[in-house]
């Protein structure tokens, strides 16, 4: 096998080299910097890159190391962060005009705690405006493709943080899933990602999109990986209050354990009309694999009331939507359009102008459903519909350790050809959004591939089951190849 450059390592092998001095912070950041200089032009995973600040940083922890010997697992590697999330003195923008030129004057609490193991950050990754999307297309900046073919999306909305783990612009990113915005995006390019359970890992100074859904994970090339972001980033945080106080173990732990006797459910409900053929063989194939590795699969598990998650979530994450963006008025921060006469003009010139097409509905459904004589119908409805499907997943979970699904019912499509029909669009997240709305955590794993295209295999638990999901995932790996395949990008 040819070597690896620097800029594909995983981070436990660049952990290693920098433990052992055969490499520095700096050759490995200058080799991510480069690489982004080299594929950028094709991909446009990246809104910022803040080359100066990740050398410098580099250099004082190269610096650290020789003066204290210390390497925590993250110490010195380049990251990419989805640009949802807020960092000291480099700009956010959430992928929207409303905050093209905002400069948070604090980190993310995941931020704080990624420079705690002193990573590098090397800059922000494209996203639908708000996280609203599946595709990165309604990024108000530029579209980003999918590194396995141009001319196809990588999902969304964290698709610029899975291209920049795939093409090798980063060694790590994170992400962020509402609805399934770091699966779908992972299965897309052929990376894997975690979102974990609801409250595990904080949300503070993640710009709100729907509070009681949004998640903050990892996108990393294999699972050891993902174990050691989660191990920097999991915990409680009292600046978030939907932060859940427990110890958090060390996620690496039972990586390495079998899943021989596992009960592993199929959800038939999943198997969902237009699921590509591709995808259907893949999950199939992934089936008899973990069969093979000692763990028990059953095709008969059902959660019949999952054809509803998807008319529930586009009430309630719009519902919320339309409340925390509310704050965007031209008036505290970010974006105001000039040339209205007084308060209300201002307001409104500014929202017309700052919010894309995309954000603009939602924030219209979100209202609708929350007025005066549709609450009941909308709002309520669904937030009943909500307990129906987590009482559902808690029932399958009685019987299974967890459940196996593909992560979207198809491989990534093109450009644009969604963009037309948001219901189509929506329909890419069929097998993400449930799980969301229940609160579970669930992995997205490189799972096979149909006509040269990723397919990814989304693993779901039961609350707090990250290690089972994570050893899943784990055993799955080792027993394949798929996450060592590359996308087609030059390496020159
Ligand atoms: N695609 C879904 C949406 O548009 C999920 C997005 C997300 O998880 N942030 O709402």
């Amino acid at each position: 096998m040819q070597a690896k450059e620097l800029y594909e390592l995983t981070i436990h092998e660049a952990h290693e080299l920098l433990k052992r001095r055969q490499i520095s912070s700096l050759e490995l950041t200058k080799a991510v910097l480069k690489r982004i200089a080299e594929v950028e032009s094709k991909v446009h995973a990246c809104v910022t890159v803040v080359e100066d600040i990740a050398l410098e940083e580099a250099e004082k922890v190269d610096n650290h190391i020789k003066t204290t010997g210390e390497v925590a697992p993250l110490t010195g590697i380049p990251a990419l962060i989805k640009d949802a999330i807020c960092t000291k003195a480099i700009r956010t923008t959430c992928g929207s005009r409303m905050l093209e030129d905002f400069v948070p004057p604090y980190d993310a609490t995941v931020i704080e705690k990624l420079k705690a193991q002193k990573a590098i950050v090397v800059g922000k990754t494209n996203l639908d405006e708000f996280a609203m999307g599946s595709s990165t297309e309604h990024s108000a900046f530029f579209p980003t493709r999918n590194p396995w073919d141009l001319s196809r999306v990588p999902g969304g909305s964290s698709g610029g943080s899975a291209v920049a783990v795939s093409a090798g612009e980063a060694i790590y990113a994170l992400g962020s899933d509402t609805g399934g915005s770091i699966r779908q995006p992972a299965g897309f390019c052929n990376v894997v990602a975690f979102r974990p359970t609801y409250g595990l890992v904080s949300r503070f100074g993640l710009v709100a999109f729907a509070s009681s859904l949004d998640q903050i994970g990892p996108v990393t090339r294999d699972v050891t990986d993902c174990a050691l972001v989660m191990n920097a980033m999991a915990g409680y945080d009292p600046r978030d209050s939907t932060s859940v106080p427990r110890p958090v173990p060390d996620y690496t732990r039972q990586l390495t354990a079998s899943i021989k006797g596992l009960k592993l459910g199929i959800p038939r409900e999943y198997l969902v009309e237009g699921m590509e053929d591709g995808v259907r063989t893949a999950l199939e194939a992934a089936v008899a694999k973990l069969r093979e590795l000692g763990a028990e699969m059953d095709w008969g598990a059902s959660l019949p009331h999952t054809k509803y998650a998807l008319a529930a979530y586009y009430i309630l994450a719009p519902s919320e939507a339309s409340a925390n963006l509310a704050r965007y008025d031209g008036v505290k921060y970010g974006f105001s359009e000039p040339g209205g006469s007084g308060v209300i003009e201002t307001t409104e010139r500014t929202r017309q102008f700052g919010f894309g097409p995309e954000v603009k509905r939602r924030i219209m459904l979100g209202t609708y459903a929350l007025s005066a004589g549709y609450y009941d119908a909308y709002y309520l409805k669904a937030q009943k519909v909500r307990t129906l499907i987590k009482q559902e997943f808690d029932r399958a979970f009685e019987r299974y350790d967890a459940l196996i699904t593909p992560t979207s019912p198809t491989v990534p499509f093109r450009l644009g050809e969604r963009l037309e029909d948001p219901v189509q669009m929506y329909l890419s997240d069929a097998c993400t959004l449930p799980v969301s709305i229940a609160g579970m955590p669930a992995i997205s794993i490189p799972g096979g591939f149909a006509d040269n295209l990723p397919v990814g295999m989304q693993i779901i638990g039961k609350p707090f089951s990250e290690e089972t999901l994570l050893r899943i995932a784990f055993a799955y790996e080792q027993a394949t190849d798929w996450h060592k395949r590359r996308p087609p990008l030059s390496r020159e």
